[in-house]
């Protein structure tokens, strides 16, 4: 994995799979911080797992996507905060992959809504009927549109371990059931306006994955990325084809077909790499993002 940039005037906290935490220099760590620098890197990870190579332009394709969602969504409360005055400069080498953020106190909780049987979620209701403890009615197939969305977390996993679905009351346990609710409620509205304006706009949002942290005032924002293509499924919705999709999904067919999930994964061929960039630049066309 290549190493965190060194930027000047801030500190390297932490690294996510794709994302790099900065604090400004001084300051002793996030709780403290009075903002962070959110840095996209352009790895690329699926299952979990951090792959190789890196895809060209990914993080600043990332970071417009989730510019453009929190501009879309402005009256859900989310962590970007405008650079303070006499503050931190962002160094120009990271500027188009950056965002200024509120440090939150992170819900270790992926808020995850489908709207679609896809992907995992398909492969539990073919064996049980329902996906996340959530009964299905019988008969949908795969790619189906859901009756309505549904609301199916997973624990948030530190870093190096794998993340894990749980069930509602499993996140009571976890956050206390008034953010659970608030979690859950935040999550379905946030996905239904997207998902329509995306709609408008020739795009399918078939699932998406959001995080939630508390504010220094006890208030929940919407945090890390949201709605890009590598936290969400997105389709064609003029083409009816699901299996070229505008995000990540080629990389996950071609490790599924080179890769048994045991071991390192193996390096991606250039043209998944060259693909999968071409279609988040598509994506972007598509939503005027
Ligand atoms: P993935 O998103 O692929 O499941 P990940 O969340 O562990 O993996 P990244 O998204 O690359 O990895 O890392 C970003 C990290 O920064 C995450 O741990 C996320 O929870 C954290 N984070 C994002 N926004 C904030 C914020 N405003 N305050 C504090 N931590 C944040
Ligand atoms: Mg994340």
């Amino acid at each position: 994995m290549t190493a965190a940039p060194s930027l000047p005037g801030w500190t390297h906290v932490s690294s996510g799979k794709v994302r790099e935490l900065y604090v400004p220099e001084g300051t002793a760590d996030i709780a403290s911080a009075s903002e962070l620098l959110l840095v996209a890197s352009d790895r690329v990870s699926a299952y979990d797992f951090a792959l190789e190579p890196p895809i060209p332009g990914k993080g600043e394709l990332l970071t417009r996507l989730s510019r453009f969602w929190f501009a879309q969504l402005a009256d859900v409360p989310n962590h970007l905060v405008a650079p303070s005055a006499g503050g931190t400069p962002v160094p120009s080498s990271v500027a188009a992959r950056s965002m200024h953020v509120m440090p939150l106190e992170m819900f270790p909780v992926e808020c995850v809504v489908r709207g679609y049987l896809v992907g995992s979620g398909w492969a539990e209701y073919q064996e049980t009927g329902s996906v996340c403890g959530v009964q299905l009615p019988e008969g949908l197939s795969n790619g189906d549109r859901l009756p309505e969305p549904i609301y199916t977390p997973a624990y948030k996993a530190p870093q190096g371990e794998h993340d894990e679905n749980i069930s509602f009351e499993q996140t009571v346990s976890l956050v206390g059931s008034d953010a659970a609710s608030a979690l859950r409620d935040l999550s379905l509205r946030v996905y239904s306006e997207a998902a329509a304006i995306a709609l408008e706009r020739g795009v399918i949002i078939a699932d998406t994955k959001f995080e939630f942290g508390r504010d220094a005032s006890g208030r929940i924002r919407i945090a890390d990325e949201v709605l890009t293509s590598d936290s969400s499924r997105y389709w064609d919705a003029r083409s009816g084809n699901r299996t070229e999709s505008f995000d990540k999904q080629i990389v996950r067919d071609w490790l599924s077909a080179h890769w048994d999930r045991q071991g390192t994964p193996p390096v991606l061929p250039e043209s998944i790499v060259s693909r999968t960039a071409e279609r988040y630049r598509e994506l972007i066309d598509r939503l005027g993002a």
